[in-house]
């Protein structure tokens, strides 16, 4: 592997620049398509990309300690489990194992007195046994292996004798090897051995045998002091590369195989699928979007090249792009751990991937559909420990919370988020259920997907493909006797209809819909063919929001903006008078592109009885928003320009995300 510094890969589309050459986030050339990035990062104006970081620090998706097995069954694709696999090797994690203070009283390193006040302490302070030996100096972490490893049936390692070779480390990037957290020893014959340090991180050793399609993994037990030190030294000089991986791909594509495109059989697609090169690009495109706490990735086939991006923060990246002859080969590896038919490449396709990383249930619906120039493949993330949902920390302005409040806390009526797909809709409506939910009323929801799992919810997918459609869920939910309702989103008129109907019938209902700002989901619904007394009837409340991306708090700085940037905001300068502006200059925490995070920005309508008026005239948007502003709507650019001056983002992304409005 070669250690060619990485470079800044692209992003596609550039934020709003305002006033070219005044500002200073503006001047972001945007570079050469990047050969060798490890990690996506749009092309940074203010600092030179540092070679051997590529990952942003503190962003790694996959904190805590692996939980136990339980919950998350690993896809288990083609690949053989080995009949010797030895059993011992694979403890239940539960139920019969002898515990570890016992296991240190019988090697005779503590005596029984010691283990109840550890205990006591390992109780207290929510840390585990082992540690609290270790911290009370009353055992060494070599010792600590000895009995874990006795626990757990699990080989003791020794990193001074067992090096990493140099196949296992190509096999297992180090990207990977850090996510699972394994250090890679040996590899030979479809068997790879690990290092670990808990013995409960059996998880990851499925996972990466049914990732990298072998037979077996058999983990070592080290210390963390031993793994550490060997984890810095394994991979010194060796950058994980995609483009060196499509370089590798490159040379394999000119030995003339696999260059007839058109004819190409079953069993030969499916070898492809399988083959080392595929899965470990795919494996590392995966792992990264992860690590960056992408929402979405996309494989595309175009004419003359195959592209590959991931977005993070609401903007795509684009990665390094494969060989076009490997087109297939990525559509069908993806079909393979999505199990999707492979053999069908005509109709579109949905299936699900579940990831297990760090003890991280990782989701990632696949999407496939054909295209002019073949199979695109759209896969959406959802890692169900990064969001938490607390209607506090949406970033909503106090004031328009506190009425967005007393809106969720009424009986009856309908009450909407509404926004483009990607603007937080979901997570506000959850944020909000999560606060109503208590033992007292029943919730259900229905959703297409069902995105967060929550207890306490009554939650139903849809399914397209069996009739289950949000209008035939919602009926049904009726007849379950809920308080409150969630509808993932109103699309047609009888949906609309039956949450009418619910609303009218004493239930308190939420749900979407895809609108640019809250007055104009009045009219949306008008056009849906819902009558205007209906509409005044039960509509609440609609709430209008967009997600901007947040200025890096460790690179912000302070700007004066041009009068021809604030007029972009319709802002003049004697209206920002004393107000202040900022950008993110760009540091190593945010991948220097000065941002990190995201917020939401928000308007509210609440209904009133002079609104009821308007409706019932048949107003246009334009009247109704007229109306809404003067009896004091908060608009989503006022909302922008607010968070604008509190230093939390940046004009370019408020004069992207409200555009439309003005
Ligand atoms: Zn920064």
């Amino acid at each position: 592997m070669s250690t060619t510094p990485p470079e800044n890969p692209k992003p596609p589309q550039n934020p709003a620049n305002t006033g070219q050459g005044t500002n200073p986030t503006a001047p972001r050339p945007a570079g050469p398509t990047p050969v060798s990035a490890p990690a996506p990062r749009p092309a940074g104006a203010a600092s030179a990309p540092v070679p051997g970081a590529p990952r942003p620090a503190g962003a790694a998706p996959v904190p805590g300690a692996p939980k136990p097995a339980p919950a998350a069954p690993a896809p288990k694709p083609a690949a053989p489990i080995a009949a010797k696999k030895p059993v011992e090797a694979k403890p239940k994690p539960t139920g019969g194992r002898p515990k570890i203070g016992e296991i240190l009283v019988s090697l005779g390193l503590i005596d029984e007195q010691q283990l109840f006040e550890m205990l006591d302490e390992a109780r207290s302070s929510g840390k585990k046994l082992g540690a609290v030996a270790v911290a009370r100096g009353l055992v060494n972490e070599d010792q600590l292996v000895k009995a874990l490893a006795e626990q757990s049936n699990i080989k003791i390692g020794n990193l001074n004798e067992q090096k990493s070779q140099p196949e296992a480390l190509l096999l297992v990037s180090e990207t990977m090897a850090s996510m699972y957290k394994v250090i890679p020893l040996t590899f030979k014959d479809k068997i790879l051995s690990v290092a670990i340090v808990d013995p409960n991180n059996l998880t990851s050793v499925d996972d990466l045998r049914n990732l990298l399609g072998l037979n077996e993994v058999i983990p070592y037990l080290v210390s963390p002091t031993a793994f550490e030190e060997a984890q810095k030294k394994s991979y010194a000089g060796k950058e994980d590369s995609i483009a060196d991986l499509i370089q590798e791909l490159e040379a394999d594509g000119t030995k003339g195989r696999r260059k007839n495109e058109t004819s190409i059989d079953l069993e030969s697609l499916m070898e492809q699928a399988d083959s080392a090169p595929v899965r470990r690009l795919i494996n590392m495109v995966f792992l990264m979007a992860i690590r960056d706490q992408a929402s979405d990735i996309h494989f595309e086939p175009f004419e003359d090249e195959y592209k590959m991006r991931y977005k993070c923060d609401g903007v795509l990246f684009e990665l390094p792009p494969p060989p076009k002859y490997l087109a297939n080969a990525i559509a069908s590896r993806i079909k393979v751990m999505a199990n999707l038919d492979i053999a069908e490449r005509r109709l579109p396709q949905d299936g699900r991937i579940e990831l297990t990383i760090g003890g991280n249930r990782v989701d990632m619906r696949v999407s496939t559909l054909p295209t002019l120039f073949g199979e695109s493949a759209v896969i959406r993330l959802l890692d169900k420990s990064v969001v938490a949902l607390d209607i506090n920390k949406l970033g909503i302005d106090a004031t328009v919370l506190a009425t967005f409040r007393e809106l969720i806390n009424k009986p009856n009526g309908v009450v909407l988020v509404t926004g483009p797909t990607g603007s937080g809709k979901t997570t506000t409506l959850y944020s909000a259920l999560n606060e109503l939910n208590v033992i007292e009323d029943k919730i259900i929801t229905t959703e297409d997907p069902v995105e967060y799992e929550i207890e306490g919810l009554v939650q139903c997918p849809i399914n397209h493909e069996v009739g289950m459609t949000f209008a035939a869920a919602l009926r049904s939910i009726l007849r379950q006797d809920p308080d409150k309702i969630l509808v993932g989103e109103i699309r047609d008129l009888e949906t609309a209809q039956i949450a009418v109907q619910a609303a009218l019938t004493g239930h308190i209902v939420f749900s979407t819909l895809h609108t640019n700002d809250a007055p104009s989901t009045i009219t949306r619904m008008r056009d849906m063919g819902l009558q205007s007394y209906l509409i005044n009837a039960c509509v609440e409340g609609v709430l209008a929001q967009r997600l901007v991306r947040k200025i890096c708090i460790n690179c912000r700085e302070e700007f004066q903006p041009g009068p021809d940037q604030l007029l972009e905001l319709n802002l003049t300068p004697e209206m920002v008078a004393g107000k202040k502006f900022f950008y993110g200059k760009g540091c190593d925490t945010c991948n220097n592109t000065g941002y990190k995070g995201r917020m939401g920005i928000h308007e509210l309508l609440v209904m009133t009885d002079e609104l009821r008026d308007l409706i019932a005239k048949e107003a246009s948007t334009d009247e109704l928003r007229d109306l809404c502003v003067k009896s004091g709507m908060k608009t989503l650019r006022w909302s922008g320009v607010n968070a604008i001056h509190q230093g939390l983002t940046t004009m370019e992304e408020i004069i992207r995300e409200t555009v439309t409005e003005e």
